[in-house]
């Protein structure tokens, strides 16, 4: 099983390194994560959503506040069919961001991730596409309650917090280190789509990652943040 996804604006990470990311925030526990992560002195980036600042901008604050980058996934989550979708729902986000954060937030430029990491071309003025180099379908954690995405013909069984972890962990030391991808909250056209409520949403987020910040420490990775963004239009 193949839990990489290295899109052309993944930036190298030094061997042993590892960068933590997190997509489709701000949700209701990124505050408590961040903070987590900052007491562990990690240092993690952030692709957030559009439709999810909606309803939690203020959680951007503490992403912020904690020493964490803010990186951009869309407006809603949809898959980028062409650049200049990309760069309408990027800087529809964007705005949302400095809407809370002020205009100065971002520096010249920003990295942004597709959702589903979907589209691998450049969009101008954006770093990246930033993808990575282990997963470990924690999403599908967070939709253990959900019927509709999981139809009888998909039987496969649910993840736990262990098994995303040793996923993860494989990945990692296939490619001697890397950027892992998790999620702090998920897309609301997605779950209220398959007939979800925010309340079914199992977000075992803070779980797995301390979890997995012991697991890599013991096997002697060091945490980095993702590099410098590389000049806009094209990923470094
Ligand atoms: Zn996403």
């Amino acid at each position: 099983m193949d839990n990489a996804m290295i899109l052309s604006g993944t930036p190298a990470i030094a061997p042993g390194c590892v960068a933590l990311t997190y997509d489709d925030g701000p949700g209701p526990r990124s505050a408590e994560l961040a903070q987590s992560l900052r007491e562990e002195g990690v240092s993690a980036t952030f692709f957030v959503l559009g439709e999810s600042i909606k309803r939690y901008g203020p959680v951007l604050q503490a992403y912020a506040d904690y020493g964490h980058t803010i990186g951009l996934h869309s407006e809603y989550h949809r898959p980028f069919s062409s650049v200049a979708l990309a760069a309408d729902q990027l800087g529809k986000c964007r705005k949302r961001v400095e809407h809370h954060l002020g205009p100065d937030y971002f520096s010249d430029t920003i990295w942004h991730r597709p959702p589903y990491g979907v589209g691998d071309e450049p969009v101008p003025g954006y770093a990246g596409p930033v993808g990575w180099h282990a997963s470990g379908r924690d999403w599908d954690i967070t939709y253990r309650r959900d019927d509709v995405l999981r139809p009888p013909s998909n039987p496969r069984p649910h993840q736990t917090v262990a098994g995303c972890v040793d996923e993860i962990f494989v990945g990692l030391q296939r490619f001697g280190g890397g950027v892992v991808l998790l999620h702090d909250f998920a897309p609301f056209t997605e779950f209220t789509a398959g007939g979800l409520a925010e309340a079914d949403l199992d977000l075992q987020v803070i779980d797995i990652t301390m979890l997995l910040l012991r697991r890599l420490r013991d096997a002697g990775f060091t945490f980095v943040s993702l590099s410098d963004p590389a000049p806009a239009g094209r990923g470094g």
